[in-house]
């Protein structure tokens, strides 16, 4: 077999701490991850050139090594110790770019796991995380996918029971927010609330979806400037709609909302659709690995 299709999942922050700036200049953070329906479709194909690309049917997205699909096959190949090999990535965007919601590092981990398979299962998926850890800080998670808790800056990770059966409607505005420009901010802003991480955890110990609802909390909507004031206002209308809970993912710009009744979902989802460009609804998805 020299090619296959791969589904890469998104990712939602249930909550997001950061603890503090690192002497590497990373930033300690801890984060409880879910994985979601929604997905890039990937095919990955193998052949003798020696040269890898991905190609992704949206024009501003880079087709060589600055693509993350791309540097996880570089990585993988390295890893294999079979660098004269070639690979050609084809990719269906459907996680929208600069949303908080992982849509490089899903790709990236989806390659992974594709090239694995091509490979025979050469790797563990502890070995396949290890490789994934040094491409970006939310690959080593997305490889495995599910719900779990990431420390450090991302990369150590450890399973926690599945999220309760729920439905997401994630929002994301025009706007995206740059990365490195909200850790500058969270930097010289003293933080005043953190999430309840330990109830978040014994909320998903007991099943009960309600206290996780309760609990979203995310410290970057603690920096005030003009676009998480948009942020705010897709809360609150998702909450409006009936959502259990409602927060910002990562580095934004997307928001989500927890629902427990599928239709007031997706009369949530049409409603926003009439102000906001991209709103979808998705499911938790548990660990593909
Ligand atoms: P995170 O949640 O990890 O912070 P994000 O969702 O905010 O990520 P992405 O959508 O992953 O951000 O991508 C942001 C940047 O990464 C874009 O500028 C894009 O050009 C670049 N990029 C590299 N590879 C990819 C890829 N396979 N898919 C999307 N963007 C990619």
């Amino acid at each position: 077999m020299e090619e296959t299709n791969e589904k890469a999942y998104a990712k939602l922050n249930i909550s997001l701490d950061v603890l503090g700036k690192r002497p590497d200049g990373y930033h300690d953070m801890v984060m409880v991850m879910q994985s979601v329906s929604l997905h890039d479709e990937l095919r990955i194909k193998l052949n003798d050139s020696g040269e890898l690309s991905a190609m992704s049917d949206l024009h501003f997205i880079p087709n060589d090594e600055r693509n993350l699909a791309v540097r996880a096959a570089r990585q993988f190949l390295d890893a294999a110790g079979d660098e004269g090999r070639g690979v050609e990535i084809s990719i269906k965007k459907r996680i929208p770019v600069g949303a908080g919601m992982a849509g490089g590092s899903a790709d990236a981990a989806a390659v992974l796991r594709a090239m694995n398979r091509l490979y025979g299962g050469r790797f563990s998926t502890g070995e396949l995380e290890e490789i994934a850890a040094g491409i970006g800080s939310d690959v080593a998670f997305c490889v495995a996918g599910g719900t779990a808790l990431a420390q450090g800056r991302g990369e150590l990770l450890s399973r926690l029971p599945d999220m309760p059966g729920c439905h997401f409607v994630i929002c994301k505005p025009t706007f995206s927010i740059s990365t490195p420009e909200l850790f500058r901010s969270i930097d010289s802003t003293p933080l005043r609330h953190h999430p309840d991480t330990a109830g978040i955890l014994e909320s998903l110990d007991r099943g009960e979806l309600e206290g996780i609802c309760r609990r979203l909390y995310n410290v970057f909507e603690d920096i005030s400037d003009r676009r998480i004031k948009t942020v705010g206002e897709i809360k609150s209308r998702l909450l409006d709609c009936g959502a259990a809970g409602a927060v910002m993912t990562g580095t934004g710009s997307a928001v989500f909302g927890i629902f427990t009744d599928e239709t007031m979902a997706q009369k949530a989802q049409s409603a926003l659709l009439r102000e906001y460009r991209f709103c979808c609804t998705a499911k938790p998805i548990k660990p593909l690995v």
